[in-house]
C-alpha cells in the first residue's frame, strides 16, 4: 500500500472514487477513446517539453527496471549527476509515499520539480498542486505551454492527505458519498454509484437535491425521494428548504410517481417551422483551429433532411464551412420567413456570436439570428415547464427517456471530438471518411433526438399548471 500523486487525485476528487479504485476496481468502467486521446495529447506535450530540456537522462519509469530499481536509478541520477531526469520514481525514505512527476530540473544545487498538464490553468485545481508537493520548487506546465510556479502544499496538509489515503487503501468502510451529478458522470464509477443511490432511492439523486440540500434534508429525516414527496414546504425546520421546497417537492413527486411533473405550458412557438440545430466544436474551443467542425441542421417536414456542414480541418476549412453554413441559413430564412431554430443550451449561440466576430457575417444574416425568437433553447424551455424522473436534463437522459435511442449508444461529445482527432492524425483516406461519418451521424441523431423531445412537449401544450405550488 503506497500513497501515490493518483491516490492522492482520487482522494481529493471523491473520496468514494479512492476507495473504490482500491476496492472495487472491477466494476469501473473502462477507458474511452476520449481518455486516450487526452493521453496521447498529455504524452505530445510532454515529448515537445523534454525535447527543450538539454542533458536530459530517462525516462526513469517505463525503462524496463523494476520498481525499487527504478528508485535506486533515480537517487543515483539525482546525487551522481547533474542531469534534469525525466520521468524519475520518487520514494519516500518509509516506503510509504512515491511519485514519478513528469520532470526534476537543477536550479544551481537546487532541484525543480516539473510537471505537465494539459489544462489551461491546471495550477488552479489542488489536486494538481498536491501531485508536485514533495521537495524543491514546484512547477506546471500549461496545455499552452507555459510554466508556472505553484505553492507548496504544507507537510502538515500532505500528513493529513497521506495517512487519510492510507485509510481509504486499508479496511475502511466504502465512504457513504454522491457527488453531483455533472461531477460524477466522468468517473469511471459512476455506474455503480448510481445506479445504486437510484435503486434506493436516495434523495441525492434528484437534480435539485445539491450536498448542501441533501445534509439538511437528513438532519430533517428525509432519506429517499418517497419521504421528500410526502412531505409539505411548512414541515421543514430549515429556513433554507423551505425557500426550496418548489424546486424539490415537484421533482421528489416527479421521481417518486415516475411521471412528469408540469408545471407550466411549454408554450412552443406554433405555426413556425422548426430549424433543428446543432454545432460540434473541440473541447480546445476557440484555441483550436477549426473550434466549430460541424454545423448540423435539418429544417422541420414530415421527412427532414439532415444537412451536416463538416469542416475541412484547416483554418481556411473552418472559414469555408462557415461561410457554407451562413449561406445555408440565409437561404433557409428566405424560404421558411418564420422559421425558430431549436437548439439545446447555450452553445449554439455562443458560436454564432463568436464566428460573426471572428469570420464576420452579411447583416442580414446577423440581424435574422439575432432577432428575438429565431434561436430557441428546448432545454431551458423544458426546465422551465416540467420536472422529470431523470438524474440529469441532459438531451442524453431526456430523449432517451422517451424512446429515444443514439444509433451508437456509447457516443457522446467527448467520443465525438476523440472521432475528430483520430480522423485528422490518420494517412488513411478511408478510415478518415469512416471517423468523420460517425461524427456527422452522431449529431444527425442529437437533432433527432431534439425533435423527439420537441413533439412531446407539443403533445403538452394547453396544460393548465399542474405542479404543486410547492
Ligand atoms: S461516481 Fe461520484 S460519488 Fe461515485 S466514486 Fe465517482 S465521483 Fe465519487
Amino acid at each position: 500500500m503506497r500513497v501515490t500523486a493518483n491516490a492522492l487525485k482520487r482522494l481529493l476528487d471523491c473520496e468514494r472514487r479512492l476507495w473504490r479504485t482500491e476496492h472495487a476496481r472491477a466494476h469501473a468502467a473502462e477507458r474511452t477513446e476520449h481518455d486516450d486521446m487526452l493521453s496521447d495529447r498529455s504524452r505530445a506535450l510532454e515529448e515537445s517539453i523534454a525535447a527543450a530540456i538539454p542533458d536530459l537522462a530517462g525516462p526513469v519509469q517505463g525503462s524496463g527496471l523494476a520498481f525499487e530499481q527504478a528508485a535506486e536509478e533515480t537517487v543515483r541520477l539525482l546525487c551522481e549527476t547533474k542531469r534534469a531526469v525525466r520521468r524519475p520514481l520518487l520514494l519516500s525514505a518509509d516506503g510509504l509515499r512515491t511519485a514519478t512527476p513528469a520532470f526534476i530540473l537543477r536550479d544551481g544545487d537546487a532541484l525543480v520539480i516539473r510537471d505537465v498538464r494539459l489544462a489551461h490553468r491546471p495550477e488552479a485545481r489542488r489536486d494538481n498542486r498536491v501531485r508536485v508537493s514533495f521537495a524543491g520548487r514546484l512547477e506546471l506546465v500549461n496545455g499552452l505551454g507555459q510554466v508556472v510556479e505553484v505553492d507548496p502544499e504544507s507537510d502538515q496538509e500532505l500528513e493529513r492527505l497521506s495517512a487519510r489515503t492510507l485509510e481509504l487503501l486499508g479496511d475502511s468502510p466504502e465512504p457513504d458519498i454522491l457527488l453531483s451529478h455533472s461531477h460524477c458522470q466522468h468517473c469511471d464509477h459512476y455506474g455503480p454509484c448510481w445506479d445504486r443511490a437510484e435503486a434506493e432511492r436516495r434523495i441525492e439523486v434528484m437534480p435539485a437535491v445539491t450536498r448542501a440540500r441533501a445534509e439538511m434534508l437528513h438532519d430533517e429525516g428525509v432519506r429517499t425521494v418517497d419521504e421528500l414527496a410526502a412531505r409539505t414546504p411548512e414541515s421543514f425546520t430549515r429556513r433554507e428548504l423551505r425557500e426550496a421546497a418548489g424546486a424539490l417537492l415537484n421533482e421528489a413527486r416527479a421521481f417518486a410517481s415516475g411521471a412528469p411533473v408540469w408545471l407550466r405550458d411549454p408554450a412552443l412557438p406554433r405555426g413556425r417551422t422548426p430549424v433543428w440545430f446543432d454545432v460540434e466544436s473541440d473541447a480546445e474551443g476557440e484555441r483550436a483551429d477549426v473550434p466549430v467542425y460541424l454545423w448540423g441542421l435539418a429544417v422541420e417536414r414530415s421527412e427532414p433532411v439532415f444537412e451536416p456542414i463538416l469542416s475541412e480541418l484547416t483554418p481556411e476549412g473552418d472559414a469555408q464551412a462557415w461561410r457554407r453554413f451562413v449561406a445555408r441559413a440565409l437561404e433557409v430564412f428566405r424560404d421558411h420567413p418564420d422559421a425558430v431554430w431549436v437548439h439545446w443550451h447555450h452553445a449554439e449561440p455562443m458560436w454564432i456570436d463568436r464566428y460573426v466576430a471572428r469570420l464576420g457575417a452579411p447583416p442580414e444574416f446577423v440581424e435574422r439570428m439575432r432577432a428575438p425568437g429565431t434561436l430557441l433553447d428546448l432545454h431551458q424551455r423544458l426546465e422551465k415547464c416540467v420536472r422529470l424522473p431523470l438524474r440529469s436534463t441532459s438531451v442524453k437522459f431526456v430523449a432517451p427517456w422517451l424512446g429515444f435511442q443514439w444509433s451508437n449508444p456509447d457516443a457522446d461529445a467527448a467520443w465525438s471530438t476523440a472521432q475528430l482527432h483520430r480522423a485528422r492524425e490518420t494517412t488513411d483516406a478511408a478510415e478518415r471518411e469512416r471517423l468523420l461519418a460517425e461524427v456527422t451521424r452522431y449529431n444527425a441523431d442529437d437533432l433527432w433526438a431534439m425533435r423527439t423531445v420537441w413533439r412531446w412537449m407539443e403533445g403538452h401544450g394547453g396544460r393548465a399548471q399542474r405542479g404543486a405550488d410547492a
